[in-house]
Parts: structure tokens; C-alpha cells; sequence
């Protein structure tokens, strides 16, 4: 059997993690199972690296920042190899550029274009356990590529498809996949098995118990991913197609506080104004989620929308650089702000999942700012210091003790 088994920071934050993940994986490979491992650079060194840069140059080149994260997971590949082979085992640790793994060269944000098999195949085949770096690339002029915050993920996943690996395990910090983040609700109920859908909407609203991309991916491949955790045995959650939701109308509750709210107040109400604001952001690769376009009044209308926290400023630069095209009285932006979701397939055939959503949270006495919907979900815009209530509100709503 080939498994893929993904250890994310914390479980490899220090010496004895290492080993005890070393040992696991170790184990596994005794007992007769081809393993590759993908790992996350060691507890908060994608931080530091980044603090490190920024205080040299809050401006880095995007490029020059990839080079530098990407040191990240080439020390915890090559000290788990070093502990492997503490234990006798024959193991090979390589980097992205090694496998090769091929992505986009859109820096810091990259996604995998096709990957290499054969120096992988050719290690397992030497019966060598293959320790790979997580969260990173290469692009077709050889530069180093990262895939965003929490990539790794995703690095397992297409290895798992690309080698057709009969399993791929998530080993991280919890031991599943929850109905809400258990550090914020402790009384989250853990979930046997969740559907792709539903992983895929949790994880994009701010679930970062896995990369958004990474279950996107397992859904095209049909790759079954297990979550669970480098410390206990516990047997984890399933992400799967057709999961079986133990008859919940909401499968869970989610924060994103890594979110803005700009809003462009006292447009011009004439055709071609949202399409100017908007296409300029999409030509810069951003990501637009929320928006909330006024009623006209006075040949005046105001459109706010939401956008991750990361690309604000740059949001905000471009739309001030037209304003000589886009007539408009001022730009607002807001980083103090969180969206707050429900997820269910549930959702598609039951009605007042939404009218519960606002009754929770009118009983915490937070304000409404946005609303978005889609089959499957509800999000709400709030104050970002209310964040934490809101979740534990909607979750104690739909989700019995
Ligand atoms: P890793 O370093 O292993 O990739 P992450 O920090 O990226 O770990 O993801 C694990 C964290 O995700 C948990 O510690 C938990 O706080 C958080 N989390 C958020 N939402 C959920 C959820 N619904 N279920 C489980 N964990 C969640
Ligand atoms: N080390 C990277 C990060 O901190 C990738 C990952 O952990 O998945 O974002
Ligand atoms: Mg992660």
C-alpha cells in the first residue's frame, strides 16, 4: 500500500516531535507500506521568516520571499531523514525542485501544474521512505514557488494523485475535522466523516484545518483525505464524496478574520461602474468575496465589497490610481472586520437556516454588516472583535450538545 502522510508545523515543532513522527512513519514502513511524507516547516518559522523579511523590507519582492520561505520545509525534510536514519531506516528527503514539482510562477500564490513521478517511484522502489517539502514549486523559468499559507496540504494531495497513493493522511495539531474550531468552541463536535463540498466551503471560510486547494483537489482526483492527529491514535475524520452528514442541517460554523471591507461611496449610478472597479482588481489577482451595492439615490449609489486582509492596501492604491476614470466621493477601508459562516448540505432542502443565523446572533446582541449565501452556506460580515461570540452563538444554534 502507498500512503502520503502530512505533518503540518506543530508536529514537527521540535526535536522529540520529529522523532515521534519519524517513528510513526518508521512503523508504518516496517509493517510493509510504501510512505512519502510531506512536512511543514517547523512550528512558526514561516512567521519569523516573514517578520525577518519585513523588517528588513516591508516591500519584499515577491519572488525573493518565496526563495526564503521555501528554506522552511528543506529543514524539517532533511532533519527528518536525519532522524530516520537515527533509526535505521533508509530514507531520502527532497525538495521541490528534486521531484520536480511544476506550478504557476505566481509567487506566493501559486498552483501546481503537473508533477513529476519518476524520481519519487524510482526511491520508493529502492524501498526508501521519500520525505518531501510541503508548500512549495517550481515554475517553468526554475524559480522557487510557494502555494500560500497552509500549502502544504495541498502538496500532499497532489503527490497522493499524482502517485496514486491508496491513502492520504493529514496528521496536524487536532484530532479531526470539527463542527467548529475546538480552540474557539470546546464544546465542537468532532465529525466522522464530511463531504468534499462541505470541506471545500468550511475550509474557504476560514477553516484552516486544511488548505482550501488542497480539498479541491481531492475532490477532481477523488483523492479520500483522513485528518488526525501526529500525537494521538484517534482514528480522525473522512473527507469523501457522499459522506454520510449524521443527518446535521449545519455541518459547521467558521471565522475568517483575515478579511477587509472597502467600500466606494457615492458612485456615479450609470452603467459600466461596477465593471470598472472590478476588472481592475481581477487584472491584479484579487480576490473579490462580499459585495453590497446600495439603492441609487440622487444619481449617487455607494458598492462595498470584501477582499483578504493581505490584498487591501493594494485594493485600495489601484482604485484611488482611477479615480479620474471612476467618479466617487472617497474610498473606505475597514480591517477590523470577520466573516462568520454556517455550512450544511442540509441547507439545499431545509428552509430557515438563514432567519437562525440572524436570530443567534441578534440574542448576542451583534450587528449584521454584509450577507452573502450560496446552497450550501451563510456568511455574515461582523465586527472582527465580536468574531469569536458570533461562531459560538451559531454554533450552539444549530449544532446540539
Ligand atoms: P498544521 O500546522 O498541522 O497544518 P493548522 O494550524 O494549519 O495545522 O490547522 C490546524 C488548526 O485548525 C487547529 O489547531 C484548529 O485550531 C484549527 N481549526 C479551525 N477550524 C477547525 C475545525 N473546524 N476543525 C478542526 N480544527 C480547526
Ligand atoms: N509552512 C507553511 C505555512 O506556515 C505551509 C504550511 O504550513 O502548510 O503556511
Ligand atoms: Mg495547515
Amino acid at each position: 500500500m502507498l500512503v502520503v502522510k502530512k505533518f503540518g508545523g506543530t508536529s514537527v515543532a521540535d526535536k522529540d516531535r520529529i522523532l515521534n513522527v519519524a517513528k510513526r512513519c518508521v512503523d508504518s514502513y516496517n509493517a510493509g507500506d510504501d510512505v512519502i511524507v510531506v512536512l511543514s516547516a517547523m512550528g512558526d518559522t514561516t512567521d519569523d521568516l516573514i517578520e525577518e523579511a519585513h523588517r528588513i523590507n516591508p516591500n519584499a519582492p515577491k519572488r525573493e520571499m518565496d526563495m526564503l520561505l521555501a528554506t522552511g520545509e528543506q529543514k524539517s525534510v532533511s532533519l527528518m531523514a536525519i532522524a530516520m536514519a537515527s533509526m535505521g531506516a533508509a530514507a531520502i528527503s527532497l525538495n521541490a525542485f528534486q521531484v520536480a514539482m511544476h506550478t504557476t510562477a505566481n509567487y506566493g500564490n501559486a498552483r501546481f501544474k503537473r508533477i513529476d513521478s519518476e524520481r519519487i517511484r524510482r526511491e520508493l522502489d529502492a524501498r526508501r521512505i521519500v520525505i518531501v517539502t510541503g508548500f512549495q514549486g517550481i515554475d517553468k523559468f526554475d524559480d522557487v514557488t510557494t502555494l500560500g499559507r497552509g500549502g502544504s496540504d495541498t502538496t500532499a494531495v497532489a503527490l497522493a494523485a499524482a502517485l496514486h497513493a491508496d491513502k492520504c493522511e493529514i496528521y496536524t495539531d487536532v484530532d479531526g475535522v470539527y463542527t467548529a474550531d475546538p480552540r474557539i468552541v470546546p464544546n465542537a463536535k468532532k465529525l466522522k466523516e464530511i463531504t468534499y463540498s462541505e470541506m471545500l466551503e468550511m475550509a474557504t471560510l476560514g477553516a484552516q484545518v486544511l488548505h482550501n486547494r488542497s480539498v479541491e483537489m481531492a475532490k477532481k482526483y477523488g483523492v479520500e483525505l483522513v485528518v488526525r492527529s501526529s500525537l494521538s491514535l484517534e482514528e480522525g475524520t473522512v473527507v469523501k464524496e457522499g459522506a454520510k452528514m449524521e443527518s446535521m442541517l449545519v455541518s459547521g460554523v467558521a471565522a475568517d478574520k483575515n478579511t477587509a471591507r472597502i467600500a466606494l461611496v457615492g458612485l456615479k449610478n450609470e452603467p459600466g461602474v461596477a465593471f470598472k472597479i472590478f476588472n481592475i482588481l481581477g487584472k491584479n489577482n484579487i480576490n473579490v468575496d462580499v459585495i453590497l451595492q446600495s439603492i441609487g439615490r440622487d444619481n449617487r449609489k455607494d458598492i462595498s465589497f470584501t477582499v483578504s486582509e493581505d490584498d487591501a492596501d493594494q485594493a485600495v492604491a489601484l482604485l484611488e490610481d482611477q479615480k479620474g476614470s471612476i467618479e466617487m466621493e472617497r474610498i473606505e477601508c475597514d480591517k477590523n472586520v470577520a466573516k462568520v459562516s454556517v455550512v450544511g448540505a442540509g441547507m439545499q432542502t431545509h428552509a430557515g437556516v438563514a432567519s437562525g443565523m440572524f436570530e443567534a446572533l441578534y440574542n448576542a446582541g451583534i450587528n449584521i454588516r454584509m450577507i452573502s449565501t450560496s446552497e450550501i452556506r451563510i456568511s455574515v460580515l461582523i465586527d472582527e472583535d465580536q468574531a469569536d461570540r458570533a461562531v459560538k452563538a451559531a454554533h450552539d444554534w444549530f449544532i446540539e450538545d
